[in-house]
């Protein structure tokens, strides 16, 4: 089968045809109907994060269920599943909690999950370890479901976390309208009763916030401009979130602008900036965060909003085999939303 793998830190990925997986014991495969197109999968290829090559990429996957191995109860060939993507020990009490993201074992697992250290989804067939990683999708397209389990999950978790922190008078800041930021602003929306800047290089991230609902957007490629906007709406309180949905030091520097007393300060993009993080560098009552990924029951949640509509993923479908040109793409911030990429005959 065509599968789209990862060679090596440098490289750019490469579509080769591989051998079609069968079950063990307890495993799942699944017949791939889309597989999201995330920007960790550049940091993967262009950064020494770890990884052994070669493995298939693809962490956002959803299919159908092709076959069941030996003792897998509950589900039936045809079921329409979303992959939960970080897998864990799946036995100690943050994989009990269901927050495999945060497995205690993970450093003995040799993977983080499919497409990060083990196959991934960009194929025609993936196998899955364990039914427990499986969330059904019911009457979802599995082509629409494919980004939840990342662009966003991911946010989800991230904002959850805030909520408590934030109230009518809050002004949330998030940073980068990309797969994740776009989820982000609507998770914001329904979730919480703040207000929300919208930041991005790109005017047109920007218009994209603008139409899911963000009360103000900044283009902050002049940095110093875009602090004085933000703050002139915060006023004296400042952001009480900020959400760094990319991570590379101007957003780093941007977003430490933004805090005051009491502020949080979410840092999700992965784009290696950094923050000297002491008594006298940042307003004290900061919650600072890196968090990753999100819990399965969270899965469950993202799920079940986006079933009835309260969120959707915004999509654009490309052929397995363009997966090259995607990854360009998307590195040239050419997507809308989040790129899926669709096996032939799925
Ligand atoms: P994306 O490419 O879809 O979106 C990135 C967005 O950031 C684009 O709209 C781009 O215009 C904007 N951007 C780029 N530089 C900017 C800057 N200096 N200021 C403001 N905006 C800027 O990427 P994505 O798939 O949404 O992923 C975003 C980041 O989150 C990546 O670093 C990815 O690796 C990371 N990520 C982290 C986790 C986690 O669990 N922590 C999970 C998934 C992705
Ligand atoms: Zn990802
Ligand atoms: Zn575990």
């Amino acid at each position: 089968m065509q599968a789209v793998r990862f060679v090596g830190v440098g490289k750019s990925a490469e579509i080769a045809d591989v051998a079609k997986p069968s079950t063990g014991p307890g495993q799942v495969l699944l017949k791939i109907g889309g597989t999201g197109v995330c920007h960790s999968d550049l940091h993967v290829m262009e950064e020494d994060l770890g990884f052994t090559p070669p493995f298939t990429l693809g962490h956002e996957n959803a299919g159908w269920v092709e076959q069941l191995g030996e003792g897998v109860t509950g589900f039936k060939e045809g079921d329409a599943v979303a992959v939960y993507g970080p897998w864990g020990c799946g036995r100690c009490h943050s994989c009990q909690l269901s927050m495999e993201n945060y497995c205690e074992n993970w450093a003995e697992l040799g993977g983080f999950g499919g497409g990060l250290g083990f196959d991934g989804g960009m194929a025609e067939y993936m196998l899955v370890p364990s039914s427990r990683l499986l969330v059904p999708l019911a009457d979802m397209s599995p082509a629409k479901a494919a980004p939840l389990s990342d662009a966003a999950l991911t946010p989800y978790h991230a904002i959850k976390r805030a909520l408590p922190q934030l109230n009518a008078e809050s002004t949330v800041v998030l940073m980068g309208v990309g797969g994740l930021g776009h989820m982000a602003l609507q998770l914001l929306r329904l979730l919480a009763p703040v207000r929300i800047i919208a930041a991005d290089v790109d005017d047109k991230k920007l218009e994209h916030a603008k139409s899911l609902g963000a009360d103000e957007v900044v283009n902050n490629r002049n940095a110093d401009e875009a602090a004085e906007r933000i703050l002139k709406i915060t006023g004296a309180r400042g952001a009480g979130l900020v959400l760094d949905c990319v991570g590379v030091q101007p957003t780093i520097d941007l977003g430490a602008k933004l805090l005051q007393r009491n502020s949080v300060w979410t840092i999700v993009g992965l784009g290696g900036g950094h923050h000297d993080f002491h008594h006298g560098s940042t307003p004290y009552g900061t919650l600072m965060g890196i968090p990753y990924w999100g819990s399965r029951v969270e899965l469950m949640e993202v799920i079940a909003m986006a079933r009835d509509g309260r969120i959707h993923a915004e999509t654009t479908e490309f052929p397995l085999d363009q997966a090259v040109e995607v990854y360009d793409k998307l590195k040239a911030g050419q997507i809308k939303g989040r790129a899926v990429l669709i096996p032939d005959g799925a």
